[in-house]
C-alpha cells in the first residue's frame, strides 16, 4: 500500500500512521518531505485494510498495489477455473461456451415449462433457468411460486436431460434449493448480501454470482471472494449490465469490457446475460455474440412460451420460435469463434 499524506499534514500525523503499521508487522519505508509525505507499506492487508488507514488524521489517499481479492485473483491461480458437472458439462477455460436458457419466472403451467425445456435442449443448451423466488422491485408484482416452481424445474430438467439454475434470495431457503437445483444463482440485487454469500460459500454447489446494478469490478470480485473465503470455489461470474443514466433504449448498460478485464484479473469463468443486460429481445443475439467474442464462457437467455403474457421480463424474453432461430445462428457463431 502507498499512503499519501495531506499537503498540510504534520510530522506527528505521519509518525502515527508509521507506528501503527510497524506495530502491525508492516515493513514501512517513508519520505517525510517539507510538502509531501509518502509512506510505502508492505505487509498483510488482511490484518490492516486500506479503509482502516484512511481513517487516520492527515491521510489523503491510500493506494493499493495488490488487489484485495486473493482467492479469486489470477495472481493466486494462473489457470482458468473450470466448473464441471456430473453429466460432463463444463463451464470455463477452453470449453465450448454453454447456453443457459429458460423463463424469467417459472409460471403455473408445467407443460409450458416442459415446452421451453425441450426447445433449450434441442438447441444445444445445457441448463434450464427459471425463477422460483423472484426479487421484484414492487411487492405487487409476481413473487415466484417457490417450491412448486423448483419441483417443475427439476421434473422438466430430468425429462429433457438439462441441469437447473435458479436464484436463491435468502439463506433460509438454502436446504430446500440444494434438494432441487444444480446451480444456485445469486442475483444482482443480492451481490452484497454478505450473509447470503457466506451461506452459499459453506456448501459446494456451483454458484452463478451476477454483477450488481452498481458494482465496481473490484466490489464484484470481492463479493466472489466472500463465497470462496467460506470454502466454495465453484463460482461463475455473470455480466448482466449495470445502471447508467440513459434507460430510454436499454434497461442496463452491458459492460462488455468487464469480461476481458475480469478474465485478466481473475481465474473464475464469466458468462453474459444479454436479456437483463439490455432489457430488449432484439439485442439478445448481438450482445450474446459480443460477449462471446471477448471471452465469455457462456450465455444466459430468457425464453418464454408466451412473452406477451409473461409474469416477469416478457419484454426481454425470446419466444420459442425466435429462440430457435437465434440459437441456430449462435451455435454456428460458437463453432467459428476460434477464427474470429
Ligand atoms: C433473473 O435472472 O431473472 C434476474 C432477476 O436477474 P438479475 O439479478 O441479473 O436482475
Ligand atoms: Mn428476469
Amino acid at each position: 500500500m502507498i499512503i499519501i499524506m495531506e499537503r498540510n499534514s504534520t510530522r506527528e500525523q505521519a509518525q502515527r500512521v508509521i507506528d501503527f503499521l510497524e506495530k502491525n508487522g508492516f515493513e514501512v519505508r517513508y519520505n517525510i518531505g517539507e510538502v509531501h509525505t509518502v509512506i510505502d507499506a508492505l505487509g498483510d492487508k488482511t490484518t490492516i485494510t486500506p479503509g482502516r488507514l484512511a481513517g487516520f488524521d492527515g491521510v489523503k489517499e491510500v493506494k493499493i498495489i495488490r488487489e484485495p481479492y486473493r482467492l479469486a485473483s489470477r495472481d493466486r491461480k494462473q489457470e482458468d477455473t473450470v466448473i464441471e458437472f456430473q453429466n460432463g458439462v463444463k463451464i470455463g477455460g477452453k470449453n465450448r461456451p454453454v447456453v443457459i436458457a429458460g423463463p424469467c419466472s417459472v409460471e403455473d403451467s408445467y407443460d409450458a415449462l416442459l415446452e421451453i425445456a425441450r426447445a433449450v435442449k434441442e438447441a444445444g443448451g445445457a441448463f434450464l433457468r427459471g425463477g422460483a423466488f423472484k426479487p421484484r422491485t414492487s411487492p405487487y408484482d409476481f413473487q415466484g411460486y417457490g417450491e412448486k416452481a423448483l419441483q417443475y424445474l427439476r421434473q422438466a430438467a430430468d425429462e429433457t436431460g438439462l441441469l437447473i439454475v435458479s436464484e436463491i434470495m435468502d439463506a433460509c431457503d438454502l436446504d430446500l434449493m440444494l434438494d432441487y437445483v444444480d446451480v444456485l444463482q445469486i442475483g444482482a440485487r443480492n451481490v452484497q448480501n454478505f450473509r447470503l454469500l457466506h451461506a452459499v460459500g459453506k456448501c459446494n454447489k456451483p454458484v452463478i454470482l451476477k454483477r450488481g446494478l452498481a458494482s465496481t469490478i473490484r466490489e464484484y470480485l470481492l463479493a466472489a471472494e466472500h463465497i470462496m473465503y467460506n470454502g466454495n470455489s465453484n463460482v461463475i461470474l455473470c455480466e448482466r449490465g449495470i445502471r447508467s443514466f440513459d434507460d430510454d433504449f436499454t434497461r442496463n448498460v452491458m459492460d462488455i469490457a468487464s469480461i476481458p478485464v475480469i478474465r485478466k484479473y481473475s481465474h473464475l469463468p464469466i458468462i453474459v446475460d444479454p436479456s437483463h443486460g439490455t432489457g430488449q429481445r432484439y439485442l439478445i443475439e448481438p450482445m450474446a455474440k459480443a460477449g462471446l467474442v471477448v471471452g465469455a464462457s457462456g450465455v444466459m437467455i430468457e425464453v418464454h412460451n408466451d412473452p406477451e403474457n409473461a409474469l416477469s421480463d416478457g419484454k426481454q424474453s425470446l419466444s420459442i420460435p425466435m429462440f430457435k432461430e437465434v440459437m441456430a445462428r449462435l451455435n454456428k457463431f460458437i463453432d467459428n469463434l476460434d477464427n474470429i
